[in-house]
């Protein structure tokens, strides 16, 4: 399908009377996904936010349930959010992520309601990457500027309009029977083409990492981690900031009947994180805290999941107080201590 750039804003405001619509904006300093307001259009520059959209369906801080003592019993309240929400602009890699967060949270033998509530009732509209910047290696771990992994509809900037694929029933029915949508023809899919064949030539050379898991089952005690995690500050920014990581504490807070239990992320980067209770730490320093990292996204995720933990979004590149890329590293390990 297509639809003209100059109709997209009336199409997003129409979603409002069903959805609420988050789509990617620039604050003060940092860019995430925020609610559309009716009327307020939709202008966005840039290639992904700074924040992923991963808070949309697993927030940063959340009440599972409430509690209240009473003389008969105890009344429990769950709290989900039901809200029907579409993301608008997701990048492909995000979406992937996603795909991911959905193994952890919605496997057969655990499934995690918040989350699913939430994922349930969202719709991805994707929006393909036209220019790839240095950061981005979604192509060394399976995906693509145009990868379709975990969207509903993905959208393909033609100029002065969008092609529009539709991926999934969500998606078809998100745009059936909307007027701003026209069929697409086949010089528009030619164009489409044309333009995933110039996104890929602007990705960086992949990166190998064939041989990256066979390492990892056998240097857990080389030297090469006294070497990669040497910069590391353990500020946890690269675990926050990542779209695939799900880490999490549960926290009871009670005042005299009453209390919550409340969700908040954590992270693997924190020394609290593996704390006992006896004092001991068994990852008691910034090494064991970085091999963790490492091992869980790129050796763990594959034993459990058969995929590695990471779609190539390039954030924690990014936005690293010290310039930390984790491509260097995997680098490194892949190359062993001598390198
Ligand atoms: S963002 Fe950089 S410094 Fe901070 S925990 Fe991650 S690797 Fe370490
Ligand atoms: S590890 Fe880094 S590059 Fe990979 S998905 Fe997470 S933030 Fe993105």
């Amino acid at each position: 399908m297509i639809i003209r750039k100059a109709a997209v804003a009336k199409f997003l405001d129409g979603l409002l009377k069903e959805y609420a619509v988050y789509i990617p904006r620039r604050r003060e300093g940092y860019s995430e996904y925020t609610p559309l307001d009716p009327g307020s259009g939709y202008f966005w520059q840039g290639l992904n936010t700074q924040k992923p959209p991963k808070e949309l369906l697993f927030p940063h801080g959340e009440t599972l349930y409430s509690y209240r003592l009473r003389s008969d019993g105890v009344e429990l309240r769950t709290h989900f959010d039901e809200e029907k929400r579409v993301l608008f602009g997701i990048r492909p890699c995000d979406a992937k992520g996603f795909c991911y967060l959905d193994r952890v949270f919605t496997r057969q033998d655990y499934q995690d309601v918040y989350y699913q509530t939430r994922r349930n009732n969202t719709v991805l509209i994707g929006l393909a990457c036209l220019a790839p910047t240095t950061t981005c290696f979604c192509t060394s771990l399976g995906g693509g500027p145009f990868d379709t992994e975990g969207l509903d509809l993905l959208w393909v900037d033609l100029g002065e309009r969008y092609a529009v694929r539709v991926l999934a029933p969500k998606g078809e029915a998100l745009i059936k029977g909307r007027p701003e949508f026209v069929p697409a023809g086949e010089a528009d899919w030619q164009a489409v083409r044309e333009l995933e064949g110039g996104a890929l030539g602007k990705m960086a050379p992949v990166l190998d990492l064939s041989g990256l898991k066979k390492r990892l089952d056998e240097n857990y005690s080389d030297s090469v981690w006294d070497r990669v995690f040497e910069k590391c500050i353990g500020c946890a920014a690269c675990t926050y900031l990542c779209p695939t990581c799900h880490c999490f504490d549960l926290s009871y807070e009670v005042e005299g009947s009453q209390g919550l239990c409340v969700r908040t992320w954590d992270s693997c980067a924190f020394p609290l994180f593996t704390l006992h209770a006896s004092g001991h730490n068994p990852r008691p320093t910034g090494k064991e805290r970085f091999r963790q990292r490492v091992m869980h996204k790129f050796r763990y995720f594959v034993e459990n999941w058969g995929v590695m933990s990471c779609v190539g979004c390039g954030r924690c590149i990014i936005h690293c107080p010290v310039n930390l890329d984790i491509r260097d590293v995997l680098r490194q390990i892949i190359a062993g201590v001598s390198a």
